[in-house]
Formats: C-alpha cells, structure tokens, sequence
C-alpha cells in the first residue's frame, strides 16, 4: 500500500468520533442507571474518557519490579525466536491442522509432540490452553466418573479460582483425601487403593508451588507413587525443562517424573518454562490418546499463535546452555551481577536516584521462598509521595511497574532490558518534573 493509500484508509473524524462517543455515553447511562458504580453522582470528564477508549487497552508495561514470572504483567517475555514463530503464525495460513506429507488432515499437537517427547521422554505428548486446563482434562480423562486419590497436604490453591478440590469436582471425579496436612505416607495412598478397588481412577500429586511446609513433613516421593499401581497424574506446576539450573533444583523436573513412570505431568507453558501461556501433558501413549479423545480436549485447545511459540521455545532447550541465554525468563533469573550493577548504575545516574540493595523474586507462584539479591534504584518521590509517582508511571505509555518500598519507589534492574531501562529512566524523568 502506497503512503496515500494507507491515508485514504484511515477512517473518518466523523466515523471515529461517532463510534467512541456513542460507546462513552452508553457506558455512561449505564452507569448512572446503575446508582452507584464508577462516582454515578461525580463529575466525569467525558472527553478524557473518550480518549483513553482511542488507546489500545491491553498496552505494553516495562516491569521494573523484580519480580520475573508476574503474572499481573503477562509472565513470561518470549524468546526473540519465539516472538518470530507468533509473527509468521499470525500474518498468514500455516499447516494448524493438516498434514502436508500426506495432504490429509493433521493433529495441531504434532507440531509440539516430537519436541516434547525428545525433552521429558514421554512415550506421547500434547498441549492446551494452560496448566489449569491440563490437570482439568488429565482428572476427567483418566478418573471421570471415578475416584482420584489426592494427599491432604496438596489440596492446594495456586490462584485465580483454581483449586484441586474444585478442579476435581469439575472434571466429574471424586475426590478421596488421605493423609494429613503435614504428613501423608505411602500406607496411605494403600489403604485408599485397597478400599477403592475398581473405582479409583488415578492418584494426583500436585506440587505445592506457591508455599512451603516446615518441620514435621513427610510427602511420597514421585517414584514410590508411581509404584502403587494407580496412574498418577503428577501436576508439576511450573515445567523445569533445564534441570541443570541450580537456581530452579527445588522444582520438580519433568523427566524426573516421566521416568518414575507419572501417565500424565502436567505443566506450564508461560512459567518458568519461559514460553507462552499453555498447558503441557506428557506421557503415557494411552493417557495422552484418552486426555486427546475426551470432550474437553476442545474446549481448551491451544491456538495457533501459543502454539507456535511454545514449539520455537521448546526448540530451544535442545541446547540447554543456549536455551538458558535465549530465555528471557532463564536469563533475569541468572542475570550475572556485574551487568545488573552497570544496568542499576545507568539507571540511578539518569533519574538522581539512589544504588540499595534488593532481592527479586521469581513470581507466578513459583519458589516463593527464593530471594535473588540484586541492586535496584531507589527514587525519592518527593512531596507528592511514592504512590501519586508509582501512578503517574503507571499512566505513561508504555507504563513502568516498581515497587513502593519505605516511601520510596524502587526500580529493579533484572527484569528490564538495557533498552528498556534506558525507557524507564526517561518515563522516571518525565514524571518527575
Ligand atoms: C501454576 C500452576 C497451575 C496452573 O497453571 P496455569 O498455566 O497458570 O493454568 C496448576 N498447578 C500448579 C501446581 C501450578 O503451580
């Protein structure tokens, strides 16, 4: 399109202003009809509220928080490689579904299967919406209309409604707890076997990802489950792909699981796995080919944009030293300190804010208890406090996200790009004077 053909496509004052102006009115009889909600009997700027429609809503945010997988902030940054996959996916056709060998109709999840069986050593593999939606169709596939035995101490809830007892009512299994909060031993999962018979479907162990219990605690080790008899379904949470990062021993490997012989792990895809929002299953060929025929299966499968990422992410842990600078998520969690000082300098030189020391974390309800000590820059807000700042910054474009501590607000190097901090300090700037 030529430059005066993309003018001529624009559309209309008229047109726009219409449009907006009529959705702010009717969002504004709305309402007021309502009585209360947004100030029904405060003066609103009508104006400033059309504008802001005329923005993009979802908009770009540079995470200054230290905190890496944030799940308010989208979790996971993808890979360059995998950013090219979405953009090639989005702009035209690709063979989703269709078989180009044979010219016949394919499975979207071959696209993923190879890669996956090649990394965890599962006998099959698919993926879906997201990690929720994986234990959602594992419970239903294999313990629809059944039992499915979960441990007392990982009745857990990982956020956003999602909570196993409730997952489990949902999938159409009944739940049989056993054990205790703090301590549940294999005679248990035993006892539970021998009384249930046929009607147990599957035993779930689901990893507490977001807290941590102390003192006097005892779990049953993948292995010794798997040896019960039942299939096991094994919700890892976060997906560790790279179990050569020290930083991430604390959470369960997804091989590890495959070979004590788990029917299904389930994991995501946007955690600490460093891709795009999904759910992976790997294993058994029999569960996977009951997760893949079950009705659900539909409901929450993976669209072509997600997939293409997850496939140029997984592509990357063929080479897990490559995989490990090429992740976003991989490489802020390792971040070398020296690179964070130079960053934190930078920063704090443009702004006229202060070098502390601070710890990052690695969010998305993963490893809670792990601190990555770093510097961050700490801003003095001045008269108008940190929070009237921390708004401001908010309402920029892009916005910046800190963090408010002690009156101050903080900056924190590690989960911006050199590029990107360069923005935070010009944003910091701006907002200041
Ligand atoms: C995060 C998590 C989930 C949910 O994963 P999503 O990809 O956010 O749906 C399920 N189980 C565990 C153990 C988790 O940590």
């Amino acid at each position: 399109m030529s430059d005066r053909d993309r003018l001529r496509a624009l559309p209309s004052v008229d047109k726009l202003a219409t449009a907006v102006a009529r959705a702010e009115l009717q969002a504004r009889r709305e309402e007021l009809l309502d009585g209360a909600g947004a100030g029904a009997d405060a003066t609103v700027d009508l104006v400033a509220r059309a504008q802001a429609r005329l923005r993009p809503h979802l908009r770009r945010v540079l995470n200054a928080t230290g905190v890496i997988v944030h799940t308010n902030l989208g979790r996971a940054p993808l890979a360059t490689e995998a950013q090219a996959a979405v953009a090639r996916a989005a702009a035209g056709y690709c063979n989703l579904e269709l078989d180009l060998a044979g010219g016949e109709r394919g499975s979207r999840h071959a696209h993923v299967e190879a890669l996956l069986k090649e990394l965890s050593g599962a006998q099959a593999a698919m993926a879906v919406n997201n990690c929720a939606a994986a234990v959602l169709l594992a419970a239903a596939a294999l313990a629809g209309g059944r039992d499915t035995i979960v441990s007392r101490g990982q009745l857990i809830e990982i956020g956003g409604g999602f909570r196993i007892p409730e997952v489990l009512a949902a999938a159409g299994t009944r739940l049989v707890e056993v054990g205790t909060t703090n301590r549940t031993r294999r005679a248990d999962y035993e006892a539970a076997l021998t009384a249930g018979g046929e009607q147990v479907g599957a035993i779930l162990r689901a990893h507490p990802s977001n807290f941590r219990t102390v003192g006097f605690v005892e779990e049953v080790e993948i292995e010794a489950l798997c040896r019960l008899g039942a299939p096991v379904i094994d919700d890892v949470g976060s997906g560790v792909l790279a179990d050569d990062v020290e930083l991430l021993a604390d959470e369960p490997a997804v091989r590890r699981s495959v070979r004590a012989g788990a029917a299904l792990v389930a994991f995501s895809g946007d955690k600490l796995l460093g891709g795009p929002q999904a759910g992976v299953l790997v294993g058994s060929r029999a569960a996977i080919e009951a997760c893949r025929r079950h009705p659900i299966a539909r409901a929450v499968r993976i669209d072509k944009l997600s997939l293409a990422a997850l496939e140029a992410t997984l592509a990357l842990y063929r080479d897990p030293d490559a995989a490990r600078r090429a992740l976003p998520v991989l490489a802020m969690l390792e971040a070398d300190a020296a690179t964070l000082r130079r960053r934190a300098r930078e920063l704090a030189d443009a702004t006229g804010g202060a070098l502390v020391e601070s710890t990052g974390r690695v969010g998305g309800g993963a490893l809670p208890l792990l601190e990555l000590p770093g510097p961050a820059v700490a801003i003095d807000p001045g008269p108008a406090g940190a929070d009237v700042l921390a708004a401001d910054l908010r309402a920029g474009e892009p916005a910046v996200v800190g963090r408010i501590h002690d009156g101050r607000l903080l900056l924190d190097p590690r989960t911006l790009t050199d590029d990107e901090a360069r923005e935070v300090a010009n944003a910091v700037r701006a907002a200041m004077t």
